[in-house]
């Protein structure tokens, strides 16, 4: 059906929808390194991570040669009352731009937790229930995770405790009252609760706060409290896993019509949405059925791919989580306090660091001001309020676009929406009033984090 008209919006009927997982790690031929113990600097062992993580996840992060895992049937009840996510073709975009491109954007905010991390808050909070525990701990930053486990922790009555970083809980309450109004227990970090958190606090007191710090505060809850696990929002592999949902729906709608596209675009993190996006596709890249361009966008305020190094580094700042090898600013670097645009994490996915080591996926840094821009531009054109993470995205596909008019190539881009601005308003008036600053750390700022990584081998 190549030649019929493209709906705006191509939608998948029930028997149309993922009914697995797909693993890309099952296809590259060089593996991502595995994570390693802090004390040992050996492999992690399942038995060693399954005294922080379900069992299942465990079994689910180790696999690196098992291509599909099928998706449990009450997890695709939960995703039916939110999925096939639409997969929307950007006409009104494609006409303001006066290219040629053609412009696909799969949007994950049309849930109530705003973004696509509950594709695998569901996941993870179903195998915690499985397991019979009685609930999970986690950190949040901005708060969009927070809010999707908290929803998934309500519907299957798990309970469910949030570290938020505590600038996040005093400039985002209401973030903060979503996930209590679904149950969740939301203390702000670091916090007098942990070891962990009150040696942060005597270090550095009046810290607001860190991912890395939440992280080491969630985890130590986890392992000190019975029937309790942890769970994490992106950079690991299960995430990458569940989120391939997103992938694999974008590839199936775009199939049925006949479109295949050329450049695939996605925002990175910790790299969870843009590996679920790209997933399938990088799949037939590696198994040489088909090329694709991948891009991965950052912010230069905190560029983990296109500045950092790859090494092996802590996830967190407490140095209690396995050691993963990964592009990375060092576990110490925060983004300055200007920055609003999210993507905050040090580091980056295993498995997207080893992409993009072998030269698989390109990586680029943009400017808050430039990304604020391209959400501006967007919202008025194609109505959605996109989220400022998400707009880093947006501003690459744009570019992408208006070099395709210079050209007069009829590229087809792809690019993930990862989800809704509704909490970001603070951040969009600061856009506004033009308060907002770009920071970008220099060289020599850099150099200071690197110098804490750890010496392994
Ligand atoms: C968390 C988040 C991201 C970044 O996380 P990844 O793990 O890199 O996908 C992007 N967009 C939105 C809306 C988010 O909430």
């Amino acid at each position: 059906m190549p030649n019929e008209k493209i709906p705006y919006k191509i939608y998948l009927n029930e028997d149309e929808m993922p009914r697995a997982w797909y693993n890309l790690r099952a296809d590259m031929k060089r593996k991502p390194a595995p994570l390693l113990n802090p004390g040992t600097h050996q492999p992690m062992t399942a038995e060693e991570l399954s005294g922080v993580f379900c069992e299942e996840l465990v079994k689910q992060e180790l696999d690196d040669t098992t291509a599909n895992f099928e998706i449990p049937e009450e997890i695709r009840n939960f995703y039916k009352m939110y999925r096939p996510s639409p997969l929307v073709r950007a006409y009104c975009l494609e006409e303001r731009l006066d290219t040629p491109a053609k412009i696909y954007y799969k949007f994950e905010g049309n849930n109530t937790s705003g973004s696509h991390k509950l594709n695998s808050a569901i996941a993870q909070a179903y195998y915690a229930k499985k397991q019979g525990l009685k609930g999970v701990t986690t950190e949040t930053g901005a708060g969009q995770w927070g809010t999707a486990l908290s929803m998934a922790c309500a519907y299957l009555g798990l309970d469910c405790k949030v570290y938020m970083v505590k600038c996040s809980y005093e400039q985002k309450p209401f973030r903060r009252e979503v996930m209590r109004t679904y149950g969740a227990s939301v203390t702000p970090s670091p916090s007098m609760d942990t070891q962990v958190g009150r040696k942060i606090l005597a270090e550095h007191p009046g810290t607001t706060g860190s991912l890395g710090c939440a992280i080491s505060e969630a985890v130590e809850t986890a392992v000190g409290s019975e029937g309790y696990r942890y769970v994490l929002g992106s950079v690991l592999n299960q995430v990458m896993l569940h989120q391939s949902v997103i992938g694999l729906e974008a590839k199936a709608a775009l199939d049925k019509y006949g479109v295949k596209p050329d450049t695939i675009i996605g925002c990175a993190g910790g790299g969870s949405n843009l590996g679920g996006l790209i997933a399938p596709f990088m799949g037939q890249k590696l198994r040489g059925e088909a090329d694709y361009r991948f891009i991965a966008v950052e912010p230069a305020s905190c560029p983990s791919l296109t500045r950092g190094v790859y090494a092996y580094d802590f996830c967190d700042t407490g140095m209690v989580c396995p050691l993963a090898k990964m592009y990375t600013l060092g576990s110490g670097f925060i983004p300055s306090a200007n920055h609003a645009g999210g993507l905050r994490y040090h580091g980056m996915s295993s498995t997207l660091s080893e992409l993009y080591h072998q030269g698989l996926m390109e990586a680029t840094s943009v400017k808050q001001t430039e990304v604020f821009e391209a959400a501006e531009y967007f919202a008025r054109v194609e109505g959605i309020l996109p989220a400022p993470e998400s707009s880093h995205a947006i501003r690459v596909a744009i570019d992408e676009a208006r070099k395709c008019k210079e050209t007069g190539e009829e590229k087809t881009i792809l690019f993930g929406l990862t989800g809704t601005g509704y909490f970001d308003m603070t951040a969009y008036e600061k856009f506004h009033d033009g308060q907002m600053e770009d920071y970008i750390p220099t060289d020599a700022e850099l150099e200071q984090y690197r110098n804490t990584l750890p010496k392994i081998g």
